[in-house]
């Protein structure tokens, strides 16, 4: 019976998961879905590889699943999916793994208590990405479980790019930059050789343009800097987050407008960014297609913050041989990634028109220094892969303790 890795992303309303089955030495998406709006009025769809759906249900209005009936439903869905597939292992995206995770880890209930640890770091996030773990680990406890982090990336960054100029003690305390992401950047820093193998060798800027956006610098595969820092916050600004802001902005909404943290914490996750800017949508699409000013106002401010981050991501690098778009925007908006190239025409970008209209992959002319490329991102086959391999080394580890003591 063939192999299968299940890959969980819990956030705070909603789970969503992916199903890879082995094929020969490779995982093929088996299907995919979500349960949203858990605890509002919870609805679940999951589609086959193709796009079909294969199970959809809705609960109603005012109805609470919570997180542990949302896994139940899951479960229950999933049970019917693997007849013919055997469940190999559990894979979840966690968005901190601290400085102490540099690679995925195979989670028990001790390791759990360390990712416990990183919650005040990713208050938002970290908390819902590890009760899928903790309910699994009491229902499933023969199921192996692996925790994939959005930090673990960045580790490979020097220790220069990931202080802020506070006092060392708070730096040792582990206030510093750690950046998100990372697993859309290994996985496009994983399949960057078959594109370009000059730049997966050399020196490429990844820019994830999704809801939550960012910028990578990759040195030979590497992380070494990218734009998100302490938190997901940092940065470019996004869909409904600020990005880099004076920290001195901060202390006066203190101070002056008397806003407490929580209200502050609001205004730079959810009411900032294109749709701060704007007033009208969060959405890229719905900005391009409005003739309102403030409109154009958030999308040039959008496409103005790239490129300076751009130039500070080539400093780093000492140079550059290529970009990557990817995620929502990057992959689907030739709009942007047009402006993008524009605007980075001095270091060496030289946008092919067309190429970029029909999605590329390669979007710059051969003439142009530093190549620009269009690649899709996949998280999910990121993590299943990660299950997949540490699992794998589990299993000869133990034969390695077997043979040893035999
Ligand atoms: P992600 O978080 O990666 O799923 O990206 C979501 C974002 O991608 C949405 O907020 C949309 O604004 C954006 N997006 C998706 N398709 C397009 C498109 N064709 N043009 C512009 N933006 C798009």
């Amino acid at each position: 019976m063939a192999q299968a890795i299940l890959v969980v992303n819990a956030g705070s309303s909603s789970i969503k998961f992916s199903l890879f089955a082995e094929r020969g030495s490779d995982l093929e998406l088996d299907c995919r879905g979500q349960i949203e709006g858990i605890s509002t009025s919870p609805h679940f769809i999951a589609r086959d590889r193709a796009g079909a759906i294969i199970g959809e249900r809705s609960w109603g209005e005012g109805v609470n699943l919570g997180h542990d009936g949302a896994l139940e439903h899951l479960r229950s869905f999933l049970r019917g999916e693997l007849k013919d597939l055997q469940l190999a292992g559990v894979g979840h995206r966690v968005v901190h793994g601290g400085l102490e995770y540099a690679e995925p880890v195979r989670v028990d209930s001790e390791v759990l208590g360390a990712l416990k640890k990183f919650i005040p770091l990713a208050p938002l996030h970290q908390p819902h990405n590890l009760t899928p773990i903790r309910l699994l680990l009491e229902r499933m406890p023969q199921v192996p479980q692996v925790a994939c982090f959005d930090t673990a990336f960045h580790r490979s960054n020097p220790e220069i790019a990931q202080w802020f100029a506070l006092p060392a003690e708070m730096h040792e305390a582990g206030v510093r930059r750690y950046g998100f992401h990372g697993l859309s950047y290994e996985y496009i820093a994983s399949v960057l050789p078959g594109f370009d193998a000059g730049a997966a060798a050399g020196r490429t800027v990844v820019l994830h343009l999704g809801n939550g956006a960012s910028m990578c610098a990759l040195d030979r595969g590497r992380s070494v800097a990218s734009t998100m820092g302490f938190t997901a916050v940092d940065g470019l600004p996004m869909g409904t987050r600020c990005g880099a802001i004076d920290p001195g902005v901060i202390l006066y909404l203190m101070s002056e407008r008397k806003m407490t943290a929580s209200a502050i914490e609001k205004l730079v996750y959810k009411q900032s960014g294109l749709l701060g800017v704007s007033g009208i949508s969060s959405d890229m699409r719905t900005l391009l297609a409005s003739d309102d000013p403030r409109a154009a106002l958030a999308v040039d401010l959008y496409v103005y913050r790239i490129g300076r981050e751009l130039g500070s991501l080539a400093a780093a690098l000492g140079g550059l041989d290529a970009i990557v778009f990817t995620a929502g925007i990057g992959e689907n908006s030739a709009a942007i990634r047009e402006r993008v190239c524009l605007a980075a025409a001095w270091l060496g970008v030289e946008l092919d028109a067309a190429a970029n209209d029909s999605r590329g992959p390669r979007i710059s002319t051969a003439r142009g220094r530093v190549s620009a490329w269009v690649i899709p991102t996949n998280e999910e086959l990121m993590i299943a892969r990660h299950t997949r391999r540490l699992l794998g080394n589990a299993v000869t580890n133990q034969e390695v303790r077997l043979n040893a003591k035999g």
